[in-house]
Order: C-alpha cells, then sequence, then structure tokens
C-alpha cells in the first residue's frame, strides 16, 4: 500500500509530463486568442458551495465528494469541478463590476470518487471555460468554438458536437410535468436513483447511465416542444452562428447536463472510442448559478473538458508529437583532476541560456560518451590531458562526429554560436 498510489489517482511521470504541457499549451494559446484570463482557485473549498452550487440532486454532489471535516470544525470538500469556485471568486471579488463578460479560464486538478477504468479517475484534470455577465447566444457559439478549436488545433478528428436547449425556469416546468407522465407506468423498472429523481429532478432520468433507464427514456417527450419564445430564440441564434462558422453539430433532445444550473444552451462534445469515457468537455448556460450561491443576478456559461481524456484520444490518433528533450552540450571529463574546470565551463553554458549536463561520478571515458548520447547531445565537450595541459579542449559535433580543439576561454563564445546556427 505505502508504495502504490491511491485507487483512481496516477503519477504523471516525466516521459508523461511533456505530452501534458504540449496540452496546456496549446490551451493557454488559444485562449489568449479569444481573449479569457486564467484563475486559480483553491483546490478545497466550503461543501456548501457544492451543494448549492452543482445541486444536491446530483450525482456528483449525491456520490462523488471527497468530503471531510477538518481540525477547526468545518465541512470542506475537495473540489469535484470548477465552475462553482469561479462563480465564488466571481462574486468574492464583485468582478461584476467590471465591464461585461468576464472571461475565465482554468486548469487543474478535480476529485470525484467515481469508479475508475480508462479515462475515469478519483483525480483527474479539467480545462474550462466561464464567460460570465452576457445573456445572447453569440458567447455560446463562442465557447463552443474554443473548444473546438483546441480539438482541431490538436488535430483530433471523429469528434461529435452534440447541442441541445434544456429550457429556463419558465417553460422548464411544463416538460417536467410531461416528462412525469411518461415514465410513470414504469417508475417500478426504474433504477434507485432514478426513483428518487423522479419527484425531484425528472429531467436527470434522461441522463441515467444505467442501460435499461436509458431505454425507458427513448421517445419521451422532447423539451424541445415545450421551449418558451425567449428560450426557442436563443437555440435559434446559436445553432445560425455555429452554421455561419462552418462548425458541424447535431441537436439531440436527450441531452441533459447533470447539473441542476443548467439553462438554455446544453454541449457536449464526444469522441466514441472512448466508450462510456467518451464525452471529452460538456457545458452549457448557468443563468441561474450566480444568484443561487449569493451574487447578484447573471447570466453565465461555460464548460469543462477532461484533460485525460484528450490526451486518451490524442494517443489514439497518434497524434502526440516527439518530444525530444535533447541537451545542448555534455561534458565529459574523465580526470578528476580536470572536474573544476569542466564544471566551472558547464556552469557558464547554463549560465549563457544552452541545456548542459555532465557525468557526476568521474566515470570512464566510454561510459561518460554512452551518457551524451543517452541525453542526445548535440555537441560534447572533451576534458582529456593533453589538451587541458595546453588549456585547449576538444569539441565534437555529435550530428555528424566532427571534431575541432577549442580554447578553454572561448567555449562559452563558440558553442552559444553553434548552438543558435546549428
Ligand atoms: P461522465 O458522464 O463521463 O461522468 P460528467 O457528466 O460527470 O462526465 P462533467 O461534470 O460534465 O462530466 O465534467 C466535464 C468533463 O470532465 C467530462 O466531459 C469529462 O471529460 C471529464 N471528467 C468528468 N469526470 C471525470 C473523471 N472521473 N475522470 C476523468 N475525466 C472526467
Ligand atoms: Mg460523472
Amino acid at each position: 500500500m505505502l508504495t502504490t498510489a491511491p485507487r483512481g489517482t496516477k503519477d504523471i511521470m516525466p516521459t508523461d509530463v511533456t505530452a501534458w504541457r504540449y496540452l496546456e499549451e496549446t490551451m493557454r494559446k488559444i485562449c489568449a486568442q479569444y481573449g479569457y484570463k486564467e484563475i486559480r482557485t483553491p483546490v478545497f473549498e466550503h461543501t456548501e458551495l457544492f451543494l448549492r452550487g452543482i445541486g444536491e440532486t446530483t450525482d456528483v454532489v449525491e456520490k462523488e465528494m471527497y468530503t471531510f471535516t477538518d481540525r477547526g470544525e468545518r465541512s470542506i470538500t475537495l473540489r469535484p469541478e470548477n465552475t462553482a469556485s469561479a462563480v465564488r471568486a466571481y462574486i468574492e471579488h464583485k468582478l461584476y463590476a467590471d465591464p461585461a463578460p468576464t472571461k475565465l479560464f482554468y486548469m487543474g486538478p478535480m476529485f470525484r470518487y467515481d469508479r475508475p477504468q480508462a479515462g475515469r479517475y478519483r483525480q483527474f484534470h479539467q480545462f474550462g471555460i466561464e464567460a460570465l455577465g452576457v445573456p445572447g447566444p453569440n458567447i455560446d457559439a463562442e465557447i463552443i468554438l474554443l473548444a473546438v478549436q483546441i480539438l482541431q488545433s490538436l488535430g483530433l478528428k471523429d469528434l461529435k458536437l452534440k447541442i441541445n436547449s434544456v429550457g429556463c425556469p419558465k417553460c422548464r416546468p411544463e416538460h417536467r410535468v410531461k416528462l412525469q407522465e411518461f415514465f410513470k407506468p414504469h417508475f417500478d423498472e426504474l433504477c434507485k436513483d432514478c426513483q428518487s429523481r423522479y419527484d425531484r429532478n425528472p429531467l436527470r432520468l434522461l441522463d441515467c447511465k444505467n442501460p435499461h433507464c436509458h431505454e425507458l427514456g427513448e421517445g419521451a417527450p422532447s423539451l424541445e416542444e415545450c421551449l418558451c419564445d425567449e428560450c426557442k430564440a436563443h437555440f435559434a441564434g446559436l445553432k445560425e452562428l455555429l452554421t455561419a462558422a462552418g462548425v458541424d453539430y447535431e441537436v439531440d433532445h436527450n441531452l441533459v447536463r447533470g447539473l441542476d444550473y443548467y439553462t438554455k444552451t446544453a454541449f457536449e462534445i464526444q469522441y466514441a472510442p472512448l466508450g462510456a469515457q467518451s464525452a471529452v468537455c460538456g457545458g452549457g448556460r448557468y443563468d441561474g448559478l450566480i444568484k443561487e450561491v449569493g451574487g447578484p443576478e447573471t447570466p453565465g456559461i461555460g464548460f469543462a473538458m477532461g484533460m485525460e481524456r484528450v490526451l486518451l484520444a490524442l494517443e489514439s490518433q497518434n497524434l502526440l508529437p516527439d518530444f525530444t528533450d535533447a541537451m545542448d552540450v555534455f561534458v565529459v571529463c574523465p580526470n578528476q583532476e580536470h572536474f573544476a574546470k569542466a564544471f566551472k565551463a558547464a556552469i557558464d553554458l547554463r549560465r549563457n541560456g544552452l541545456k548542459v549536463d555532465y557525468d557526476f561520478q568521474g566515470r570512464s571515458m566510454k561510459a561518460q560518451m554512452k551518457a551524451a548520447n543517452r541525453v542526445k547531445a548535440h555537441y560534447v565537450l572533451i576534458f582529456g590531458d593533453d589538451e587541458v595541459a595546453r588549456n585547449q579542449v576538444v569539441l565534437r559535433n555529435m550530428a555528424n562526429s566532427e571534431q575541432k580543439e577549442i580554447a578553454i576561454s572561448d567555449i562559452t563564445t563558440i558553442l552559444q554560436t553553434e548552438v543558435h546556427e546549428g
């Protein structure tokens, strides 16, 4: 037990970190293009925030939170998602006083007591966007385009964008009644969770992962027929903008997000080969959330993208570039009497911005040359006895095996030029 990480968590090893950084940098670059600014909130919050902000009838709150009492007798929860925290920060720092929209992005670890399997972990990472303060469909289209652009610029294919409207507190009640009528004859066949959702949040019956409940939900009354004029116009506006931007989408009337505070637009980006973990990105509008959490009535929309799932998709499509982390220079010095000189050369090169490594253990020439190959050094500096006696060293270009002698005092100047031109 001591030597294995807790179930559902994993180490991101140095060989994997390069792929993570590539993904993070792509996300940051596109956020900058769209004018979204990074926010970093605490990884834990008062439990109450998630009860309010996510909703007590959701799987996340009912079954998945890491909640504990701290030494000061407060109930604390490791964040299962970042929207509630971002909204809390928006209210706490009065960002609503700034001109709308407030455009935020985040990335970092989230915690859910989920059933671990490929693409589903207990500590996982989300990248996400929140755009607060504007009600119209153009911001909905913008954030969907941002998500799509990230995935496309990574080269991913075979992704499906699904959109829906889940209505608003004005039109949802009518649909709620229709849904209850529809499921009523099959109440006994529903899973325990759905039976308890039946009264509290019947919309969530459509979101159940149990295959039988899923079957029973086929042909359920569509929200579309119940949408009020405002929600209809909003949805039409979104579709028009997506079409104008040349983005393919599919309307899926059974797409409901698992969280209570969603209104109007809901969307998901799926990558089918990930099976039960096919949702790569999910989001939607949450016009009721900010008030629910104690702020002024403010519209908002956001999404969260599962970073592990994006990486799995990239891997399966062979889209991870070859991240060779080659060193510029390896300093070889078999005779420990010269080590101080070799060390000084290495440090000077590093101070001048080059990537430099050397042998720490005074091993043989052959072993040190092997080490230079292992770190894929472009150049090797050899501090041999004869050369050092003449204040010289051998500089070897590993690409073409050319060697020349250079003065120790010229090492930095020469290598800087070589590395930058080579
Ligand atoms: P799922 O239906 O797969 O459980 P969800 O509806 O719980 O997803 P959201 O709360 O919408 O997911 O989170 C947004 C995204 O975060 C998901 O689309 C997914 O990519 C990712 N995600 C959610 N839970 C996990 C997890 N346990 N491990 C890895 N990624 C996750
Ligand atoms: Mg889930």
